[in-house]
């Protein structure tokens, strides 16, 4: 495996990392700290670093939830986690980030919650992470924010129907379920709609399509980004609205997946990545 741990020192520390040269967008600040793909108990849940701990404690914004509160400690490099989502599971973090989100960018979002340490490479919370994104975002930019915790809950307990490895056993990627989820829930779908149900079961075939064009095996983060592509695209043509989509995505979770397609995939870059973000 390739070591990244000379890049450390010029990845982003904060959420909006993923701001890159020509607004492009890198994933997963964290895992490139290490090889370990469990965090240690000690060390900073969004980057692995040290701890440090201040004599007297200061005002910080957990990188998370956002809230503001007084700790003395933080990671070497300013990461601050809160008490609370320190303790949480995966999925309450993809909604806590989600609910706390205040960008219409998907993939921004997105990015804030591929930092913990917490996500796996592949596992179903990515089921339940496509429509909380996507929520989030188009209630951000719609200014709706008062229906984002309804329909991020709804998208939690119908995105923990789809199990694991559906998209090998079932022939249907949780992601692209996941996008299917999101426009049944923002139309407000169910089995006897007419349009609504076109446009979810649409949302799901052209997410679906994509992913599958690509081939496998699968992984959950080439499938989560064109699954987040095509939900953009989607809102853009079937409903008139137009959240940023960023024109370079590229992952960094490579070297973490040991069948990532390589070359043949469309958000494979080779490291060294630039950092120019210029932020904390
Ligand atoms: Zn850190
Ligand atoms: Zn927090």
């Amino acid at each position: 495996m390739v070591s990244y741990k000379h890049l450390g020192d010029n990845l982003p520390n904060s959420p909006e990392v993923g701001l890159y040269r020509s607004s492009r967008y890198f994933y997963s600040s964290s895992l490139l700290h290490s090889h370990n793909m469990t965090p240690s108990p000690s060390g900073c849940l969004m980057c692995g670093s040290d701890l440090e701990y201040l004599a007297d404690p200061e005002e910080m914004e957990c990188s998370y939830c956002q809230q503001k509160s007084l700790s003395g400690t933080r990671c070497v490099k300013g990461h601050y986690i809160c008490d609370r989502c320190h303790r949480m599971d995966t999925e309450d973090l993809i909604e806590v980030i989600c609910l706390r989100s205040t960008e219409n960018n998907p993939f921004i979002i997105a990015e804030r919650i591929f930092s913990s340490q917490k996500v796996k490479v592949h596992g179903p919370e990515h089921h339940f992470l496509v429509p909380a994104v996507m929520i989030a975002a188009l209630y951000n930019h719609t200014q709706e924010t008062g229906k984002k915790e309804r329909g991020i809950k709804i998208a939690r307990h119908r995105a923990g129907m789809v199990k694991g490895g559906f998209c090998g056993l079932l022939g249907d990627c949780g992601a692209a379920v996941g996008a299917g989820i999101f426009i049944s829930i923002v139309t407000g779908a169910t089995p006897l709609s007419r349009e609504e149900w076109r446009m979810a079961n649409l949302m799901t075939a052209r997410a679906l399509e994509q992913i599958a064009l690509h081939g496998g095996p699968r992984c959950c983060k080439r499938n989560t980004f064109l699954a987040l592509q095509e939900a953009i695209r989607f809102l853009v043509k079937e409903m008139g609205i137009r959240l940023p989509e960023p024109g370079g995505i590229y992952c960094r979770f490579s070297d973490q997946n040991t069948e990532c397609l390589k070359e043949r995939c469309p958000f494979f870059r080779e490291p060294p990545f630039e950092d120019i973000s210029g932020k904390r």
